[in-house]
């Protein structure tokens, strides 16, 4: 089998490209209307407009108003944010916070500190094996001292999507504020805020063709906020910090592009998808589909098989120019299962055979063919090097 002559990229959850249009949009930024964004000068006042254009564009997409949207350096920090913010600014009604157990690290470690360093009790709500959150667990889970939710809108490694709705609806009728990490269902799903009725809501520019290194925070007017990073008054002394003027620009201008074409390429990636699904599953024994089978993200394909390491998959499928993950980038360097696919109840042999493929704007069905045509033969090579597959006595 020779390898293709281009990478054919399958790593979407973990980044992508810089959409070439958007570089265009934050090109001038850098040397040309340079100003800070909080001077009075022209040079500055034209930076606030393309802060505030940006602010502007954002707001929209999410169907909120422009003062409800605070510029932050990554989904990280948005999730920092909204969790610390909310719970230190809500110290006098409460010390009570309610996750899940398949958040991103940005969501859970912030949790964790809280708990360890700080005296907050958090409960981890358990998934079901498909990864879905029981929104009346989420109910059950409410006491009088409950002060904030935090559920993800899309898991960054099995694609399941979470009923951020139902579980909204539940956390107004009792007055709690709803966060949902939505940084990787950015580029893909629908985004308003009253659709999906939350009261803080994170993304990252670069999981959907914008630059690293930029993010949102979505803030509804009222929800209480302490701010983790102080300084200056920037948004609205929120996040002080002076404003990344190119990066913003870069960010919404990759949101619009992401809205205007959500259709076409959701449902072109999604047949891609289940042609990767369905092949993968046809033709290689013990291999099992992680997440929900239809409610998931429409780029992710997520499996896990018997008898072969992760790691070992992602190095051979490397060779022949096939970038993939074992899970989410921030834990494929441990050698622990990651804590997603043990929370769905899968055996811990399972969880080490790990393998996650996501697709993008630029993946054709040539490159699922290829995937097809070779995963079988290395999955087969692996199992035949391991010493205890199948079962060997
Ligand atoms: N939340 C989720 C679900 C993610 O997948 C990621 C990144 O992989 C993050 C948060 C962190 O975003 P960033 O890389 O912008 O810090």
């Amino acid at each position: 089998m020779t390898k293709p002559t281009k990478l054919i990229y399958l790593d979407h959850a973990a980044t992508t490209a810089v959409d070439p249009r958007v570089v265009e949009a934050m090109l001038p930024y850098f040397t040309a209307t340079y100003g800070n964004a909080s001077s009075v000068h022209s040079p500055g006042r034209e930076a606030r407009q393309a802060v505030e254009k940006a602010r502007q564009t954002v707001a929209d997409i999410l169907g909120a108003a422009p003062k409800e949207i605070i510029f932050t350096s990554c989904g990280t920090e948005s999730d920092n944010l909204a969790i610390r913010g909310v719970a230190f600014a809500s110290r006098d009604k409460g010390n009570h916070i309610i996750t899940s157990s398949i958040e991103h690290h940005a969501v859970s470690h912030t949790c964790e500190q809280l708990e360890k360093d700080f005296g907050f009790k958090v409960t981890y709500l358990p998934v079901d094996q498909r990864g879905r959150v029981d929104p009346d667990d989420v109910g059950r889970a409410i006491t009088d001292q409950t002060i904030l939710i935090s559920i993800m809108y899309a898991n960054n490694e099995v694609g399941t999507i979470q009923p951020i709705a139902e579980i909204g609806r539940i956390a107004r009728a009792r007055g709690i504020p709803l966060h949902t990490d939505a940084v990787q269902a950015g580029g893909t799903l629908d985004l308003d805020v009253d659709h999906l009725i939350v009261d803080l809501l994170s993304l990252s520019a670069h999981k959907f063709y914008g630059p690293k290194g930029v993010g949102v925070l979505y803030q509804r007017r009222a929800t209480p906020l302490l701010p983790t990073q102080t300084g200056g008054g920037h948004e609205r002394g929120r996040r002080a910090g002076t404003e990344n003027v190119p990066y913003i620009a870069g960010l919404a201008t990759a949101m619009k592009l992401a809205r205007q074409h959500r259709q076409e390429n959701s449902a072109r990636i999604a047949a891609l998808r289940d042609r990767l699904i369905q092949g993968l599953l046809e033709t290689i024994p013990d291999c099992y589909l992680t997440g929900h089978p239809t409610d998931r993200l429409p780029n992710n394909a997520s499996f896990v098989f018997g008898g072969v390491e992760g790691e070992s998959i992602l190095l051979n499928l490397d060779l022949m120019g096939v970038a993939a993950s074992s899970g989410s980038a921030c834990s494929s360097n441990s050698a622990e299962p990651s804590h997603v696919l043990t929370a769905l109840g899968l055996p811990m042999k399972l969880c080490h055979g790990s393998l996650r493929l996501t697709l993008g704007n630029e993946n054709t069905a040539e490159d699922v063919d290829f995937v097809l045509l070779i995963l079988p033969s290395i999955i087969h090579k692996l199992r035949a090097l391991s010493p205890e597959y199948p079962e060997k006595a």
